[in-house]
């Protein structure tokens, strides 16, 4: 197997989906190979930003709704209920 191939396996190792024998294969390759290991931490990088780029969405998600009543209310003139 050439590193095309481990990049293939890339997804599924971080994911903790690798079968065992491939996840040894995967980590016996990686360890001695810098662009494998480089491309690993690159998409590790990546998989972080996506997540904080999600919580920070979910966070807008949430506000939304509250702003949103309010400003319902306000316009109706039912806040002070
Ligand atoms: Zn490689």
């Amino acid at each position: 197997m050439n590193c095309r191939d481990y990049v293939d396996f890339l997804m599924a190792y971080v994911n903790d989906e690798l079968p065992p024998d491939q996840a040894v294969a995967f980590r016996q390759h990686i360890s001695d190979c810098p662009p494998c290991i480089h491309y690993l931490e690159t998409y590790r990088e990546t998989l972080e930003l996506e997540k904080q780029a999600y919580a920070e969405q979910e966070t807008l998600f949430e506000e939304a709704p509250e702003k949103l009543v309010k400003a319902i209310l306000a316009a109706r003139g039912e806040d002070k209920i």
